[in-house]
């Protein structure tokens, strides 16, 4: 609060607390989002009008207003005056028009940015989302970062994008768009495939041809980023969704407008520029909680059984938790107090890396919700542990890993995601299905002792599929398969299947004309220490020489280039037997 309207109340504190109802009030503050159900609860119960005061004070300076605004509304005259000159200015205009969260005009510009819709059953967070908006504002007028900081799925993401799910401060504040990029635990080969993909996108968005080669040096990158944000894209905000780690932010330090989302408050630090934050505490506050579970199971809130609220306490206000059991419970409607005495068991208990999570609840939540599962399914969903963090794959890269019609995954991933094991992107055409990371962490737990076996299987599966030839037609699955193959490689353990492949020219020309060099050059460093020394040098120098060539469109003849090798490289070879061969045939 600032300093003027915490004077102005401590100075009429007195005759506020004499002459105020504050039950009325109190309505309208809930109703703006200043005052969360449980703090009027709260108040209720004691000194009404001194409670609402002390409280107030506490707060900020949007709660001074509305509490102003309330006064005026109730129609306490004089005491609003006492409270009007004190009034803090600049309150943004654009967030005092409320409810225009989802005109067409924000629902344009957010799917064009890629930021996530709302969840199915969502429940709204108004004393966050507007102390988030807030903060957004004050990018108004210069660049600068906003933190919004807490736990492992206490819903930031939800958050943030629902921050940005506002017309107003679109059209006052990023008139230039809104771009979201997923982030995670990255590497920095994987943090320069983020910024070229992010490149791309925000070349392709201005509808015209990208008139450069993707850049190829993370330092290229930056510089890229920076003209586009800066010269291309002027006050636009970019959104970079789960951020771990310093480094990975300093690449975005560009003088430009970024919200992003972490569990660790002090990455900000390390960057430069006006900095604000919002921490998202613990979770929901119960009320919200319980809101989920009467959405889920289509109750009234007055409705819910007495073991609703232990439910909600059990799952410690965790959204992802919450809507897991309230997924079950509406399949189950009779189950309360069965799924309570789950969630109280603990029986999975084991040591984890991070304390500050209660990974108990959420443990208990997903053995809950896969226990339900019909035994094939459950077999299904188990193969989802050999995705990477924060990749979402298309219905027919797992209708080739389960041997599916795509329209039959469709429907097993359809009942996955009403259990809330899974979600999807449905901005995307088709759509694309992802586990939160905490529910990976979960399986890959879970299924330790077998993920050599679960990534072989995927290896066999594309190799039954696609037999010779690989996958070429550029969609969505070819795409994942292109860009993971190697991965699941490595990880099944399949060295010889991994030398052939990264040792191919064929695969060199095919991931090069699909994906770029960058994800090429990606994998010879990531899986150098497994790949004989001799070769891969032979094909990092092939690709760091070419790398501008093959980034060319018409994609050029690649064993052409080749053939300008070394004789005695392994590239120059291949090059000769297809040239040969192509002499031959013609
Ligand atoms: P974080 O980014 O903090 O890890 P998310 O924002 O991804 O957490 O939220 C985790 C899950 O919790 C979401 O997938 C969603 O199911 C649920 N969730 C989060 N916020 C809400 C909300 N406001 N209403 C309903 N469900 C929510």
């Amino acid at each position: 609060l600032e300093e003027g309207a915490r004077s102005c109340l401590m100075r009429f504190r007195h005759r506020l607390e004499d002459d105020i109802k504050p039950p009325y009030l109190m309505d309208h503050m809930v109703t703006d989002g200043v005052l969360t159900g449980d703090e009027e609860e709260r108040i209720k119960n004691q000194d009404q009008a001194a409670a609402l005061l002390a409280l107030l004070l506490m707060k900020d300076n949007r709660a001074y207003i509305s509490f102003y605004n309330a006064m005026v509304q109730e129609g306490y005259n004089d005491l609003a005056n006492l409270l009007h000159r004190d009034l803090p200015l600049g309150l943004p205009e654009g967030l005092k028009r409320s409810t225009d969260c989802c005109t067409p005009y924000v629902q344009t510009v957010l799917s064009e940015g890629g930021v996530p819709q709302r969840p199915v059953v969502f429940v709204s967070r108004p004393e966050l989302v507007n102390r988030v908006r807030e903060k957004l504002y004050r990018l108004q007028k210069e660049p600068g970062w906003v933190t919004v900081f807490g736990m492992a799925g206490s819903g930031k993401s939800v958050l943030a994008a629902e921050a940005a799910r506002h017309h107003g401060l679109i059209e006052d504040c990023f008139p230039g768009g809104i771009h979201w990029l997923s982030i995670g635990q990255l590497d920095k080969p994987d943090l320069l495939v983020k910024i070229q993909s992010l490149c791309f996108r925000l070349e392709q968005s201005l509808d015209s041809h990208p008139l450069h080669r993707p850049p190829n040096s993370l330092d290229e990158a930056k510089e890229r980023l920076r003209f586009l944000m800066l010269r291309r894209h002027p006050r636009s905000l970019l959104i970079l969704d789960d951020i771990w780690d310093s480094t990975v932010l300093k690449a975005f330090d560009l003088h430009c407008r970024i919200l992003f989302t972490t569990r660790n408050r002090s990455l900000a630090d390390s960057v430069s520029g006006s900095r604000y934050e919002v921490e998202v505490e613990s979770g929901l506050d119960e009320n919200k909680g319980l809101e989920i579970l009467a959405l889920y199971t289509k109750t009234k809130l007055k409705g819910l059984p007495e073991e609703a609220r232990s439910i909600v306490r059990e799952c410690k206000g965790s959204p992802l938790v919450v809507s897991l059991i309230g997924a079950l419970l509406r399949e189950k409607p009779n189950r309360w107090r069965y799924y309570l005495g789950q969630l109280q068991q603990k029986q999975f208990k084991r040591i984890r890396k991070s304390s500050s999570y209660d990974y108990d609840a959420l443990d208990q939540a997903m053995a809950a919700s896969i226990e339900v599962l019909p035994d094939e399914h459950r077999e299904f969903y188990k193969d989802l542990t050999v995705l990477e963090k924060d990749t979402k794959v298309p219905a027919k890269v797992l209708a080739v890993l389960w041997d599916l019609e795509t329209e039959e995954v469709e429907d097993i991933l359809e009942e996955f995601v009403n259990k809330s094991l899974l979600f999807v992107d449905s901005h995307n055409k088709p759509f694309l299905y992802y586990l939160h990371d905490l529910q990976l962490d979960f399986l890959v737990e879970q299924n330790r002792t077998q993920l050599e076996s679960l990534h072989s299987k995927v290896v066999h599966q594309y190799q039954q599929h696609y037999k010779d030839a690989h996958s070429t037609s550029g969609d969505e699955e070819c795409l994942y398969w292109i860009r993971f193959l190697t991965y699941h490689m490595a990880k099944a353990n399949l060295f010889q299947e991994l030398y052939s492949l990264m040792f191919s020219l064929d695969w060199v020309s095919t991931k090069a004309q699909l994906m770029g060099p960058a994800y090429l050059i990606n994998d010879y460093v990531e899986y150098g220490p497994i790949l004989d020394k001799e070769t891969r040098s032979q094909f990092q120098e092939f690709l760091s020489l070419n790398g501008h060539h093959l980034e060319q469109r018409p994609f050029p003849d690649v064993v052409q280039l080749a053939l300008s090798q070394p004789r005695t490289s392994e590239v120059y070879k291949q090059a000769l037997l297809q040239a040969r061969d192509r002499a031959t045939t013609g």
